[in-house]
């Protein structure tokens, strides 16, 4: 779809991606009809700045489709199964995310489209998108880092900068909305339960975050420890001479990039011909600047780079690699690369014990890799449980708990599992959600620690119960920390 005058477009809900969205339509001379559940202050402020550009506006009914309707551009998290959707399936519209338009209005205006390298997975897509931002820029690359990570992709393909390549972090929700997104290269990083309920069934949520690798040009990578990816691979229509390229913690086979004595190894992408292997870095150069902090210096339970970070190191190396990044700008990029608040963000050392916040742990896959990083954990978990069961997660840290103290809504379902599991393990239960409850929490693990050990907050949960978001809930943690001290 070239010409955009006149077209009856849908935008389906405003807020960070429906308000830019219709600006941009409405600007190509497309006729914008907004429509949104919501009808507070704020859609009623957003709605105004549309109308006064020519946009049409409908608060308080998002379930109708507007007669005329040739397209609809949608939020990411509007659900499959809502009634608008239902109706334009029954019409034959078209349903396009955010993420599907600006893969389409690229390379307007004559300039060059900059190619995508693409990272979707249930974790580690932030910290991946970041390493690999910071790799293609050591490399003299103008990049970005775009997508679910904050910074719009409408705004990376239609504003001033130029890019030679963008960096791009997907979720499952635009994925699904995104059907002719074609990356150069693409990382499903691992595959776990989570948003089932929106996407209906695990096969579902498998399928969408498949799609990344639909079209790939160059390589498709893949979790060599978890097959669910590599199947992935298998099943996706590629351009041929795509090649699958996996990652391992452990030694690489041909087409692989590992781990051996330390060092980071590419036998898929091997500048010299007469050598098997490429060196790339050590681990201890993921994170070493520094300002790095979490993953490096410091603290007693923080000394190590954590595995599930040199597997997204991994997987960031495989992409710039297969982009043609050297050797040597990829150990540049991960040693110049820093983490996202609240990711095993080392918050400080009190008596010996060093205190990590991991509040953006919030489902269980998440939690299993934080607790893996740490030898003797004092854990403060709980939150909201999304439907997840943690017996798996008990079990497997059931070794490394010292302690474990409990806060938020659905805190009985891992007091439970702690009972199945580890019933030796000393548990306090905090029967509190009010916002103090971050502060007793953090001083009840002070008491169960000893001197080397880690207090960890990997709530295996979501935050919003007794705060706002994930960052509110770190933030909480971190002063609470601080007022150990005083
Ligand atoms: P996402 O963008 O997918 O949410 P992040 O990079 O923000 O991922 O990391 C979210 C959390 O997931 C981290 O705080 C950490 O607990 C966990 N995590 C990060 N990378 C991985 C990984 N490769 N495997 C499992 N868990 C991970």
């Amino acid at each position: 779809m070239t010409d955009w005058q006149g077209k009856n477009v849908t935008v389906a809900g405003l807020g960070v991606s429906g308000v830019p969205a219709a600006k941009v339509l409405s600007g190509l001379g497309a006729k914008v009809t907004v429509v949104d559940d919501g009808d507070d202050e704020r859609a009623r402020t957003q709605a105004a700045e549309l109308e006064a550009l020519g946009v049409a506006v409908r608060l308080g009914d998002g379930d109708t489709l507007p007669d005329g309707t040739e397209l609809i551009v949608t939020a990411p998290g509007w659900r499959p199964d809502k009634p608008l959707f239902l109706a334009a399936g029954r019409a034959g519209v078209p349903v396009w995310g955010d993420v599907e338009l600006a893969w389409r209005l690229r390379g307007r205006d004559g300039r060059e489209a900059a190619p995508w390298l693409a990272v979707t997975g249930t974790n580690g897509k932030t910290t991946t998108v970041r390493m690999l931002a910071s790799v293609l820029e050591a490399a003299g690359l103008r990049t970005a880092a775009v997508g679910n990570i904050g910074v719009s992709l409408l705004d990376a393909v239609l504003g001033e900068e130029q890019y030679d390549v963008l960096a791009v972090e997907l979720s499952s929700y635009q994925l699904h909305w995104a059907p002719s997104v074609r990356a150069h290269s693409a990382a499903v990083l691992n595959l776990a339960p989570d948003h089932l309920d929106w996407h209906g069934s695990m096969e579902a949520y498998a399928a969408d975050k498949g799609r990344v690798y639909e079209g790939n040009r160059v390589a498709c990578v893949y979790n060599a420890a978890d097959k669910a990816t590599e199947d992935l691979v298998r099943e996706a229509d590629v351009v041929e001479g795509c090649r699958a390229v996996g990652f391992t913690l452990g030694t690489p086979a041909p087409s692989q990039l590992g781990v051996v004595d330390g060092i980071l190894v590419d036998r898929a992408f091997v500048e010299n011909r007469h050598r098997n292997a490429q060196e790339l870095a050590e681990i201890s150069d993921i994170g070493a600047s520094a300002a790095l902090q979490p993953f490096g210096e410091g603290a007693p339970g923080a000394r190590s780079v954590a595995p599930h970070n040199v597997a997204n190191a991994l997987a960031a190396a495989a992409l710039a690699r297969a982009y043609g990044v050297p050797a040597k700008a990829v150990r540049d990029g991960l040693r110049a690369f820093t983490p996202d608040a609240h990711r095993i963000a080392h918050v400080a050392d009190v008596d010996g014990v060093a205190y990590v916040d991991d509040s953006k742990a919030t489902n269980t896959h998440a939690a299993q890799a934080s607790l893996a990083s740490y030898e003797s954990i004092v854990w403060i978990a709980g939150g909201l449980a999304k439907g997840a069961t943690f017996d798996e997660l008990v079990a497997k840290a059931a070794k490394r708990l010292r302690g474990v103290v409990l806060i938020g809504a659905d805190r009985a379902l891992i007091r439970d599992a702690l009972a199945r599991h580890a019933p030796e393990v000393p548990v306090v239960d905090l029967d509190r959600t009010d916002t103090g409850a971050m502060l007793q929490a953090v001083q009840e693990a002070r008491r169960l620690a000893r001197p080397g050990d880690t207090v960890l907050l990997a709530p295996a949960c979501a935050s919003m119960d007794m705060f706002a978001n994930y960052i509110k809930r770190g933030e909480a943690f971190a002063r609470a920390v601080s007022e150990l001290g005083a």
